[in-house]
Order: structure tokens, then sequence, then C-alpha cells
């Protein structure tokens, strides 16, 4: 991090925990570097806010009252700060849910960048995604995004998986014709019929995270019965690997772990703010040092 001095902007992530958020590590290494370079005459600094969620309204008018230029937000904020928002994007409405915020002479606008963070290591492993199918592990709030995502990349039918039929029903009948996509829920016991069609498994479920570093959201029987070539992303990303990405890179699958998608989110928050490019390989250093990688 560079001097904070008199005319130092603050930007920040807000969240309930936040101690373990990973945003303040890949901001300030990617603002270090920009801060550094005099030409880009750049100079911020990149803060974490415990907000309780019943604090939300008073902390975005105490960021207005300090001038704070935006921020990023993670659990509990996402959803609850859509009213206090001027304008929310398109992308974030179909999420449903914002975790990036800036300051216009309008009021705060809001977007998501998780559809953005997600698509970005897809693009290294490119198929002609209109024939592909997909099945995602989860049905929560990363879920979301990832079905937009999908969405996006135009594929052939996109599979939710979860272990609950109300709220299966619930986020099928959430989203609206304008997906574009076409969205089946099952449960989990279904997995069978769907794995040997898809190309491309998501795991949206916090299945084998740290400390759980020896559970997997199914077993390896399961991933046999993907195709050749499919691809397994799991949005975990710590441990790195998770067994889930173990077990598909020994069935000689394709593996993509959470980091990218985190670091790729946070870079495409930080151009908005600064409406410039943003120096991603310095924060995905930044985050595999934090993480001892
Ligand atoms: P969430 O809203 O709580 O959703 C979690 C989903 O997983 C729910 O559908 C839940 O099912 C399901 N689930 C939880 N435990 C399960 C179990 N034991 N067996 C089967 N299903 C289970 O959480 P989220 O915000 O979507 O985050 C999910 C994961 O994605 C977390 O590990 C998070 O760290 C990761 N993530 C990574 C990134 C990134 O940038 N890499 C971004 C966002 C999230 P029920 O609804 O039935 O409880």
């Amino acid at each position: 991090m560079g001097v904070i001095v008199g005319t130092t902007k603050l930007l920040g992530v807000i969240g309930y925990p936040v101690e373990h958020s990973l945003s303040p590590v890949i901001h300030n290494a990617a603002l270090a570097k920009l801060c550094e370079s005099q030409e880009t005459g750049l100079d911020y600094v990149y803060l974490p806010f415990a907000v309780k969620p019943e604090n939300l309204t008073a902390a975005i008018a105490g960021f207005e009252a300090i001038d704070l230029r935006g921020f990023n937000l993670t659990i509990p904020h996402k959803q609850a700060i859509l009213p206090l928002l001027s304008k929310v994007s398109e992308i974030a409405q179909a999420v449903g849910a914002v975790n990036t915020v800036w300051k216009t002479d309008q009021g705060w606008q809001g977007t998501n960048t998780d559809v953005q963070g997600f698509l970005a290591p897809l693009k290294a492993h490119p198929r002609p995604w209109n024939n592909l199918e997909v099945v995602i592990l989860g049905n929560g709030g990363a879920a979301r995004a990832v079905v937009v995502g999908c969405a996006q990349l135009g594929v052939g039918a996109i599979h939710v998986v979860g272990r609950d039929l109300d709220k299966l029903q619930s986020f099928e009948q959430s989203w609206n014709s304008d997906l574009g996509a076409k969205l089946q829920v099952h449960l989990w016991r279904d997995l069978p019929n769907l794995l040997p069609r898809a190309g491309l498994l998501v795991n949206t479920t916090p299945v084998g995270m740290f400390p759980q570093v020896n559970q997997s959201p199914l077993p390896q029987s399961n991933l046999a019965q993907l195709p050749p070539g499919a691809i397994a992303y799991d949005l975990i990303y710590t441990p790195n690997p998770t067994l889930f990405l173990q077990q598909a890179q020994a069935l000689g699958l394709v593996a993509i772990d959470g980091l990218e998608m985190l670091v790729q989110q946070g870079a495409a928050a930080l151009e908005i703010w600064l409406n410039r490019p943003v120096p991603v390989a310095v924060m995905g250093q930044a985050a595999r040092h934090h993480l001892g990688l």
C-alpha cells in the first residue's frame, strides 16, 4: 500500500463478517501498483467495513458523508442494498444481487461483476457452448450469477441441482423469460441422469470449503460419468484445489478453481471505479500469496 495522505480517496468492502474477505488484499495490491506510477495520478486506498445488517442504511449515508468513491458488498448485503441505489444495472437485476457500487451525481449506482468473474476463466476453454448442457450444484446466491453467465454464453440447457424442492421451485420461478436459456431444476438424486450429457459441471455449494477439505459435493463415481473433455468448475478457492477438483483432474477433466473468478470480479469492480485498465495479474499474485499458494 502507498502512503496515505490528505488527498487519498477511499474505496472499500462492506460485509458482516468481513474479516475473511480477500478484497482488501487484491484491491490494495492493484492500487499500490497503479498509485506508485506518477503518470496515473491515482491515490486510493481500499478498506474493510464490518457493517451489521441493521446498520446498512446508516453506513451508506456515512459513505456519502465521508465521500467514499465506491464499495463492494459481500454477505449479507448483496440483496439488501438494492432499494438504496438510484440505478441498478440490467445484469445485477437479473442476478438479483449487487456486489459493486459507485458514486454518481444522481446517487449510488450498482452492478454485479460476479458474472464477468465467472465467465473469465472459461474463455481459456472455448467450446461450442450452444450445444453444451450445464449442471449447477446448489441454488443459492452464487448459483444465480452462474445461471446468468451460462445464459450469456448461450448454452443449450442449464440444470440446477439442489436438496430442497421448495427452494428449487422458487429458484426456477424467479427467472423471467428474458433469461434466454432453458433452465430446469432437479433434486440431487437426478444427477446420474444429467452428468453423462454435461459439458460443464459447476459447484456453487460450500461443500469442500476449508475446513471441510475432505468433503466433495459428489462422489468420484458420479464425476466419472461426465463425458471426456468436460469442465469441472468449483467456485471455492480455498483449499486450492478442492477434493472435487483433485478428483476431476485425476479423471482427466478440465478443472477450474474459484480464485480466478474472485480476482476477475474484483478487477472488473476496480475498472469501474477508476475508469481505466487495472493490473489483474498483480491482484492474482496478491491473492495467491495471501492464501499461501
Ligand atoms: P449460499 O447462497 O448460502 O448458497 C449455498 C448453496 O449450497 C445453497 O443452495 C445450499 O442449499 C447449498 N448447500 C449448502 N450446503 C450444502 C450441502 N451440505 N449439501 C448440498 N447443498 C448444500 O452461498 P453462495 O453465496 O451461493 O456461495 C456458495 C459458495 O460459492 C461458497 O463456497 C462461496 O465461497 C463460493 N463463492 C465463490 C465466489 C468466487 O468469486 N470464487 C463468489 C461467490 C461465492 P440450501 O439452499 O438447500 O441450503
